[in-house]
């Protein structure tokens, strides 16, 4: 196990590991540089909106968002870049995670026409996108999804709504999953292209505990072009199924980011802090805490890299370990910054300063992408009622 005094944005030991190429050790150094030279654009002041359009346009410029476009799939790569952010700040993890998510259905199932005309904008960071699943009455359960799509002679008619919906009111465009086939059921659902000056979409903003820029849309009459179907009539339950199934691990990567930056400087604040006539650190209870933290943060790292692992190698298990390492990695998080704000005592709950920040910030990795219960159903699924796992793979 690495000690407590070697931790940083990464855990250079987990990436020594040949779960890793050497290209992702370079990623990971200029990754560190280039946070730490724009951590002035990164840190979000004012209003959620105008820091994540602005570190989008940051990631595009510097080429970060440059894989939407053109490189093949690399999610050890997409998780590096999500633990480093995450490390600075909520907001730019937010706006590098909801454009990959919302880019990747367009990247995977979009025809030529679409991924042209849409892929370079988002990789640049100048157009903004959008993955609207959940609705009000249909969060975890997406079989139950209601939002109508009706057919009409040259196209399509949405009515209807979408809940908690990142980049709601900045994106450019939405893929959106409807209801085009009789429900409830996964079979009735397909994915769309809604531009966001569609008339008859509307946003409502939703001010969350962790501020970012998140609401309801309302579909009142949208009229969409035959063009704007994605992939095709009745595929949108495996789309969405199959995005949120590659992007879950990397939940728990931006967990490891925050959990990182709880632990640092929970661990500065011990070695400083008089206590006893010596240090908060010295106590035996403390130092079990730190433990308890370091073993946290080593296994969401090798869940999170070994799923990655998977996914990058094609294996048939990464859905499985991609919930195991959301679960693990976004459960542990939020142990960590609990921690850390015991560590710092009452200075932990002070307004705005850091470790109340983490508090906020880390209690929706929880539930987004899957809570940790639906996790959970996902892994208790794979596991034969006769044989461990194991023995059945
Ligand atoms: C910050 C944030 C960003 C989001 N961004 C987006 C986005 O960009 N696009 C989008 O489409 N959605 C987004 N969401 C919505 C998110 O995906 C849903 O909140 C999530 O799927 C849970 O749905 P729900 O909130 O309706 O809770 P519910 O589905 O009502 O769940 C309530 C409780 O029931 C539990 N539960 C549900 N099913 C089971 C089960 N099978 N077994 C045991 N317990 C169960 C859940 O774990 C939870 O504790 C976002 C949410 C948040 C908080």
């Amino acid at each position: 196990m690495a000690t407590a005094t070697s931790r940083s944005t990464f855990d250079t030991g987990i990436l020594a590991l040949p779960l890793y190429e050497d290209h992702h050790r370079e990623l990971a150094a200029r990754l560190v540089t280039w946070c730490d030279r724009h951590r002035d654009v990164l840190v979000g002041t004012g209003p959620p909106e105008a820091t994540c359009l602005r570190v989008l346009r940051a990631l595009g410029a510097a080429g970060w968002l440059a894989f939407l476009d053109r490189r093949p799939d690399d999610y050890r790569a997409l998780c590096l870049v999500r633990e480093a952010l995450a490390h600075v700040d909520d907001l730019a993890d937010h706006a590098f995670a909801i454009q990959a998510l919302a880019a990747t259905p367009i990247r995977r199932f979009g025809t030529d026409e679409q991924r042209r005309r849409l892929l370079p904008g988002m990789a640049e960071g100048t157009l903004c996108g959008a993955f609207a699943v959940s609705e009000e009455a249909a969060g975890s359960d997406v079989a139950a999804l209601t939002l109508d799509a009706r057919e009409t002679t040259d196209g399509w008619v949405l009515n209807g709504g979408k809940a908690w919906i990142a980049n709601a009111g900045i994106a450019d465009v939405y893929t959106v999953i409807a209801r085009t086939g009789p429900g409830p059921g996964a079979f009735g659902l397909t994915a769309f292209l809604v531009p966001a000056d569609t008339p008859g979409l509307h946003v409502e903003p939703v001010p969350m505990i962790a501020p970012r820029a998140l609401g309801h849309l309302a579909f009142d009459d949208c009229v969409l072009p035959a063009e704007a179907l994605l992939g095709r009539r009745g595929g949108g339950f495996p789309i969405a199924m199959e995005v949120l199934d590659r992007f879950r691990m990397t939940v728990g990567a931006a967990a490891l980011g925050f959990a990182r930056r709880a632990f640092d400087a929970a661990l500065a604040r011990a070695r400083e802090r008089p206590m006893l006539g010596g240090k908060l650190f010295d106590l035996p209870t403390v130092r079990a805490t730190f433990a308890d933290m370091d073993v946290r943060l080593d296994t969401s790292a090798l869940l999170v890299a070994r799923s990655a692992w998977e996914i990058d190698h094609g294996s048939p298990h990464y859905a499985r370990h991609s919930a195991v390492a959301k679960l693990h990695a976004t459960e542990a998080a939020q142990q960590i910054v609990d921690s850390a704000v015991q560590v710092f005592g009452a200075a932990g709950l002070v307004r705005d300063s850091l470790m109340e920040r983490l508090y906020r910030q880390i209690r929706s990795l929880r539930i987004y992408e899957g809570s940790s219960e639906v996790q959970q159903a996902v892994i208790a699924a794979a596991i034969p009622a006769d044989r461990t796992h194991r023995e059945a793979s």
